[in-house]
């Protein structure tokens, strides 16, 4: 059954489904939240870097954002494929065709339907995963995105297979994120610019995980309201 109402008092309820609309929101408010959040990345690719992480991101979400308009009546895995095209064509670096696999190939698992439900979700976030680690071949303990993506996958997983909701693994899953994220602060990188350093690049938290926290914590903030 998929649910968009409201309750009584006009509360939004949490979604338990993805439809475009929350695919589409969470692409707008994802953009907002890189934007708000583009000179923090930008330092943090500083420190064990070359300061442009929050700018890629930025261009790129923007980019996405743009691109909304024209797509219009596409179903929630077709959006998702399309923004991740756009983040390849349109971002430089590392983060562009990194995020933008993710998200392509994230969007061709959910299919071209009007909705999926959390086990979809599920097959979306370990296709987005393998696509990440094809490309990048980094594993757990690299310092990358990967530390950040693992755990939120488990912890997604986790609460779909305790019958909880899609709101409550998207929860789970962003709080493993955050802490994935944080957890990158002492590892040495091994994949990426940031290897260059070496040892120096201990004691800094890694950019690319720091924004797959923030991208999860937006999922987790659209799919607990419908609307
Ligand atoms: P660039 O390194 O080309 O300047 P960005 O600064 O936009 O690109 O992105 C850097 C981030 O990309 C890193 O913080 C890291 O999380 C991620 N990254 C780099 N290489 C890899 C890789 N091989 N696998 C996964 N993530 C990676
Ligand atoms: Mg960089």
């Amino acid at each position: 059954m998929v649910r968009t109402g409201r309750t009584l008092f006009g509360m939004a309820e949490p979604a338990t489904s993805v439809d475009a609309a929350l695919i589409r929101r969470w692409i707008r408010d994802a953009a907002d939240e890189i934007a708000a959040n583009r000179d923090y990345l930008t330092q943090l690719d500083a420190a064990i870097g070359d300061a442009d992480h929050g700018i890629n991101m930025d261009r790129g979400f923007s980019a996405v954002v743009s691109d909304l308009a024209a797509a219009d009546a596409l179903g929630p895995g077709e959006l998702l494929s399309r923004a991740g095209s756009t983040l390849v064509n349109r971002v430089g670096g590392a983060a562009g065709p990194l995020f933008g696999s993710w998200l392509r190939d994230a969007g061709a698992a959910m299919g071209d339907g009007a909705s999926v439900d959390a086990e979809d979700v599920l097959r979306a976030l370990r296709a987005g995963l393998a696509a990440v680690q094809r490309l990048g071949a980094a594993v757990e303990g690299d310092k990358t995105i990967v530390d950040a993506f693992v755990p939120a996958l488990a912890g997604f997983e986790k609460e779909v297979r305790n019958g909880g909701s899609l709101s409550a693994a998207a929860t789970r899953a962003a709080e493993a994120a955050r802490e994935g994220a944080r957890a990158t602060i002492p590892m040495e990188a091994r994949k990426g610019r940031a290897s260059y350093l070496g040892p120096r690049s201990v004691g800094h938290q890694d950019p690319g995980a720091t924004s797959t926290a923030l991208l999860f914590a937006v999922f987790a903030r659209v799919a607990g309201r419908s609307g």
